[in-house]
């Protein structure tokens, strides 16, 4: 099929702003725990609903002057500020894969190219969502990240069949293991199981535990007080979730102190020395796994030609070993920075966010990324520093905008690397 590109360009560039017109909705009410779908959109001056043609993406706006029909309460700039940025987005990345040919050995776009570019601008969404949530409320919703490791799980059975790419070739562009990676990832999935499993049965207790019980305390005696119309919460990321998923306050914000909460000695050695339990049954599983698997024997022959056979396993614990690997390297910076400081350093957020981003991209990206976001929020850093006195800042969006640089320069850095690392 050969289209003009413009025709392309143009059916994106319109995808891309109303996937940004969503991700407004995404952004509001996400931290604000209301349903996504329920109520439609309406004016939150008013109350009336917005109907479609008033709620076009990018253009409505400017027609309505940034005003509501009804009773012309101000529409903040950011939303068709989010929209345009998601269609351009979206065309950037079009451009970058398919006309600049940034990354090989792509497929073509109407040959299978379409099935990786799909899960690169879903990605692409939720980052941007997190990067906005992180920077207005110093949190990143976890069920954005399960999302996208969902979708990621999905994609990665899929990926080596639909792609027209040979099997040695399909880590460049998206997460394939070899017997190595395979192994470590099927030990570390299978530790991270059994840890879930001692967290529910209350053997291993999450780190922060007494924080995040009075945190709910509180917030149940809140909820008392005052008898909201509140929307249906969202249930993906409810405080029963396992591990410290509920959205941990990366830092909480310098200029609002928290809610009188009841003092509680937080004991930073101790949190941390509950996160490395946590860890050691993963680590564990996945150095044995990878001893069992990768050996001279039988047993290693065999399971090599399993994933030679099976090219769904191999993709499908691609995508866990690039999760574990983005997780893996934000959270042992957590905690060396933790015990170093001896204040929590990076939010269990940003170990979600780079665990979704491995899943989906395969575990060079995150490393990367991980690497070159402090130098993206250096500058950042240093006009808080002098403004606001200030020396916290959300990593999310740093983290986000090196991934999606990572995205499209991939190639070149890690041959980069590949000439470093092992010499000719
Ligand atoms: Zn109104």
């Amino acid at each position: 099929m050969i289209l003009p590109q413009a025709v392309i360009l143009i059916f994106l560039f319109a995808l891309g702003i109303s996937t940004g017109s969503f991700l407004n909705v995404v952004v509001y009410r996400l931290p604000r725990e209301m349903s996504l779908v329920q109520p439609g959109s309406h004016c939150t001056s008013c109350g009336k609903p917005i109907a479609w043609y008033d709620n076009i993406p990018v253009f409505a706006w400017f027609f309505l002057r940034g005003r509501c029909r009804h009773c012309g309460a101000a529409f903040s700039f950011r939303y068709p500020l989010v929209e345009l940025l998601t269609g351009l987005l979206f065309i950037t990345l079009y451009w970058g894969y398919f006309s600049q040919n940034l990354r090989q050995p792509m497929p073509e776009f109407f040959d299978s190219g379409w099935l990786i570019y799909l899960g690169h601008i879903a990605l692409l969404s939720a980052l941007l969502a997190a990067t906005l949530i992180d920077a207005e409320h110093w949190i990143i919703p976890l069920s954005l990240c399960y999302i996208i490791v969902g979708l990621a799980l999905f994609l990665s059975l899929f990926w080596p069949y639909a792609l027209d790419v040979p099997a040695n070739q399909l880590w460049r562009l998206v997460p394939y293991a070899g017997p190595k990676s395979a192994a470590l990832a099927g030990g570390a999935a299978l530790g991270l199981a059994i840890s879930l499993l001692l967290i529910r049965l209350k053997i291993l207790k999450r780190s922060f535990h007494e924080l995040i019980e009075a945190e709910i305390a509180a917030e149940n005696q809140q909820k008392n007080h005052k008898i909201t119309n509140q929307a249906q919460t969202m249930q993906s990321d409810s405080r029963s979730s396992p591990q410290n998923t509920e959205k941990q306050p990366a830092n909480p914000p310098p200029t609002e102190p928290p809610t009188d909460l009841p003092e509680i000695p937080e004991n930073i050695r101790r949190e941390m020395f509950r996160e490395i339990l946590f860890l050691a049954p993963i680590l564990i599983l996945a150095l044995g796994a990878n001893y069992l698997l990768t050996s001279q024997t039988s047993l290693g022959s065999a399971w090599e030609k399993f994933l030679l056979d099976q090219k769904w396993a191999s993709g499908l614990l691609g995508c866990v070993f690039g999760f574990m690997i983005g997780g893996g390297v934000v959270w042992v910076t957590r905690i060396l920075g933790s015990l170093a400081f001896g204040k929590e350093a990076m939010g269990l957020g940003d170990v979600h966010l780079m665990a979704a981003v491995g899943a989906m991209l395969g575990w060079t990206s995150p490393v990367i990324a991980f690497f070159m976001a402090p130098f993206m929020a250096l500058g950042w850093a240093l006009a808080r520093l002098v403004i606001y006195r200030s020396r916290e800042i959300p990593y999310g969006p740093f983290l986000s905008a090196a991934t999606f640089l990572v995205m499209l320069f991939h190639d070149p850095i890690v041959e980069y690397f590949a000439v470093i690392l092992i010499p000719p």
